[in-house]
């Protein structure tokens, strides 16, 4: 008998039938001994369209407010699952994420889990019911709901894995595990078996959906071990956990970020403290800027271009505006037409060669880069975002992830000696 955290995405409970089906897998978990603690997302893509309704009537709603209706979403879903266990003569309990013991930082609409008090919840199963938990919510030290950002329910589940001490966290979903590459966009995308949290987390801050990068983050933290698997097929999907021959793989997957624009400023004052104004300002606005770019400045003053999320794009401009007289007051220049592609890998600590390869590969395909940005185990390049599948497409190719395990295309190991080798 194992205490298990099993996690449903929102298309896995999208309509009655699949919640039904949901309801009898569950059961199943639980009849084979197990308990087992759910946590559930919106049914379908309910949080866009709430989220659309808000922007209806208000085109900047205050944060408390999107909170408490985007938390309505799981809450629905939770209740409505636990009333298709109970058809099924289960005994099933609801909870909200406040209910279940989930606190949170000030930050709507992406606040963090700062603690979690699992005694009801350890409660209810000691009472052998099956506890359903509405995800992607707690309650902040204000005692009011906060969201914990887009896909947050991974990261109510993983948590919750850590703080009852579960066996295991199943993320269950609508694909059978974590991809080389967006299968729909490359045909030969490979299923992986194994990826180590940091290639997950990398994957998962740049544009891969399957996993929330901060469930990855809490993941590695607390070494929760994750499995992502379908939530229509029984069969093994994903691990997600840290193994030590993992550094044999070169690139192990791809993402591209559609989701990004990009900021030019220019004319700004070339003077110290510059940049730490404006970061600090967009950083107090809880925006999250991705790549930076500063040019050389010539004539005293300077252009800065970065990029962040679409969706911060308003709030980002009235951070600028205010801020305008400072940073120079021209217009900023947004560009929305960008892809950020990927190459994510931990062998990438120990092997050079890789950036080369990539940008080769790219100016083959006449694919002009515009942005650039490494880290020790991924490189990014901002290019148009019209050229973002092929990109994916190519690189699968050039790193051959369409073949298992050989993702070496004729590079020899370099010694490792602690500094990043591209
Ligand atoms: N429903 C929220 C979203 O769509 C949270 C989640 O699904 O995890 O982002
Ligand atoms: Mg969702």
């Amino acid at each position: 008998m194992a205490l298990i955290v099993q996690k449903y995405g929102g298309s896995s409970v999208a309509d009655v039938e699949c919640m039904q089906r949901v309801a009898r897998r569950i059961l199943k978990t639980k009849k084979a001994g197990n308990d087992v603690v759910v946590v559930v997302s919106a049914m379908g893509d309910t949080t866009d369209e709430l989220v659309e309704l808000a922007h209806k009537i208000n085109p900047d709603p205050r944060e408390r407010e999107l909170d408490m209706l985007l938390a309505s979403g799981e809450q629905i879903s939770s209740a409505v699952l636990a009333m298709a266990l109970h058809q099924l003569g289960a005994d099933a309990v609801a909870m909200s994420g406040p209910q279940a013991g989930i606190f949170t930082d000030l930050f709507h609409t992406k606040a963090k889990i700062v603690e979690i008090r699992p005694q009801r919840i350890l409660d209810q199963l000691r009472k052998g019911r099956i506890v359903i938990v509405a995800g992607f919510q707690g309650l902040n030290p204000e005692e009011d709901i906060a969201t914990l950002g887009r896909g947050g329910s991974d990261t109510t589940a993983v948590a919750l894995a850590a703080a009852i001490k579960a066996d295991r966290c199943q993320i269950l979903k609508d694909v059978e595990g974590v991809y080389t590459a967006n299968p729909r966009v490359v045909e030969r995308a490979r299923k992986l078996d194994e990826i180590a949290y940091d290639e997950m987390l990398e994957l998962a801050s740049l544009g891969s959906e399957v996993l929330q990068s901060r469930a990855v983050e809490f993941a590695k933290k607390y070494s929760v071990v994750l499995e992502v698997v379908s939530s229509f097929v029984e069969k093994p999907g994903t691990l997600v956990r840290e193994v030590d021959h993992m550094e044999d793989i070169l690139v192990r997957g791809i993402a591209a970020d559609k989701n990004q624009v990009k900021i030019t400023l220019s004319g700004i004052p070339d003077q110290p403290g510059m940049a730490a104004k404006l970061f600090h300002e967009l950083a107090g606005a809880s925006i999250n800027v991705d790549m930076i770019i500063q040019n050389v400045s010539a004539q005293g003053v300077t252009d800065l271009s970065f990029t962040v999320p679409a969706s911060e794009l308003t709030k980002t401009r009235k951070t600028l505006k205010a801020i305008s007289s400072h940073v120079g007051d021209r217009e900023p220049d947004i560009d929305a037409d960008i892809a950020k592609v990927s190459i994510v890998g931990v062998g990438m600590r120990s092997h050079s060669g890789v950036a080369h390869q990539m940008f080769a590969a790219l100016a083959k395909h006449k694919i002009n880069i515009g942005m650039i940005s490494t880290s020790e185990i991924k490189i990014s390049v901002v290019i148009r975002k019209e050229h973002a599948d092929d990109a994916v497409r190519v690189l699968h190719q050039t790193f051959g992830l369409d073949k298992k395990s050989a993702t070496r295309p004729g590079k020899k190991p370099v010694k490792k000696s602690g500094s990043k080798k591209r």
